[in-house]
């Protein structure tokens, strides 16, 4: 298992519920919404042990957190490197896949003769059930 902060973890079954429910959706839950669903096969969980074991997930790279200010964190279970729309309307948030973007931090370091280390690159609009014309 990789570590981003070179901590050891265990794979505890608390963890292992976590990870699969957010595995299981698409729709960017919030931690309350983690909690709800994890709560339905361990019932005596706690929000604040669900909240602890998704900082874990997030810095061992198995899951990502969304932060949009202040506990407006959502999570989600592709940790791989992709994009997110959200509908201002309804405040969906939907996946974009797209490869090519990736390689702006190679083009930017080479441009600029710096060392990329992240980016954040949000799109905001109207969603399909939300777009009327
Ligand atoms: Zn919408
Ligand atoms: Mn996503």
């Amino acid at each position: 298992m990789k570590n981003v902060d070179g901590v050891k973890y265990r794979m505890t079954k608390q963890k292992r519920v976590i990870l699969e429910v957010l595995k299981n959706t698409k729709s960017h839950p919030t931690a309350d919404w983690v909690y709800d669903k994890v709560r339905k096969k361990i019932p005596n969980i706690s929000l604040g042990t669900v909240y602890r074991n998704l900082n874990i997930l997030k810095n061992q790279g198995e899951i990502l957190e969304l932060s949009y200010g202040k506990g407006f964190s959502r999570f989600d279970g592709n940790a791989s490197k992709h994009y997110h729309f959200t509908c201002e309307h309804c405040g969906r948030i939907l996946d974009i896949e797209t490869p090519e973007f990736i390689e702006m931090e190679q083009e930017i370091a080479r441009q600029m003769g710096v060392k990329v280390a992240r980016h954040r690159l949000e799109f905001y609009g109207s969603c399909p059930d939300c777009t009327t014309d």
